[in-house]
């Protein structure tokens, strides 16, 4: 599932019209690489008439580290905690704090290997 895919998911299971569904609600959601129980992170992402796009740099390192299958519930890029004039559309994501810490130190050692700071 693309990470798009994700999202919308996530966006739906939030919804209220699930709501009524304890049994579904209560059911553990445990990152699949690490066997983490994963949280809902509050969040900003781009208002739907701004186009971003991630840098070059995170670019080549998601697809020399193959980061969506390594650490598939890291804080997505254009992910957020503070609302500014782009960032404007209120999302909530579900993350491993394991994928994200791996993946940061991950792309942290990308960066410093290729000179960059
Ligand atoms: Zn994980």
């Amino acid at each position: 599932m693309s990470r798009a895919g994700f999202l919308l998911l996530v966006g739906l299971l939030g919804g209220n019209t699930l709501s009524g569904c304890a049994a579904f609600q209560s059911r553990p959601k445990i990152c699949p690489v690490h066997g983490e129980q994963m949280s809902t992170v509050r969040g900003f992402a781009p208002a739907t008439d701004v186009h971003v796009d991630p840098g070059e740099e995170y670019l080549d390192f998601s697809i020399a580290s193959n980061s969506d299958k390594r650490y598939p519930n890291a804080v997505p890029w254009y992910f957020l905690t503070d609302k500014t004039k782009e960032w404007s559309r209120a999302i909530k994501v579900v993350v491993c704090r394991k994928c994200e810490a791996d993946q940061n130190t991950a792309y942290e050692q990308y960066l410093k290997k290729r000179g960059i700071e």
